[in-house]
């Protein structure tokens, strides 16, 4: 290693350390990328299919979660939703 770097262990230490640093800031970036995608992964699969809002006219409780009108008397509803995305 010394005669690699003609001798310079100052410059091989500084070297070594930007290696590491690069190692731990790309273990980082990766563990934030598959946290990142495990959740949108679980937000998928947890998400329920339909949401329970009781129709005020028929009392029918579950309902798509994208819906308008209740699918079977057609009452208006208020499905409150987090907007797109
Ligand atoms: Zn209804």
């Amino acid at each position: 290693m010394r005669e690699f770097y003609g001798g310079d262990t100052r410059r091989a230490h500084s070297f070594h350390f930007a290696v590491l640093v690069f190692d731990v800031a790309t273990v980082v970036f990766a563990m934030i990328c598959g946290v990142t995608l495990f959740l949108r992964l679980a937000q998928v699969v947890f998400r329920p299919y339909k949401v329970r809002i009781p129709c005020d006219v028929c009392d029918l409780q579950r309902h798509e979660p994208d819906a308008v009108h209740c699918k079977a008397c057609g009452n208006l509803l208020n499905i409150p939703d987090e907007g797109a995305y």
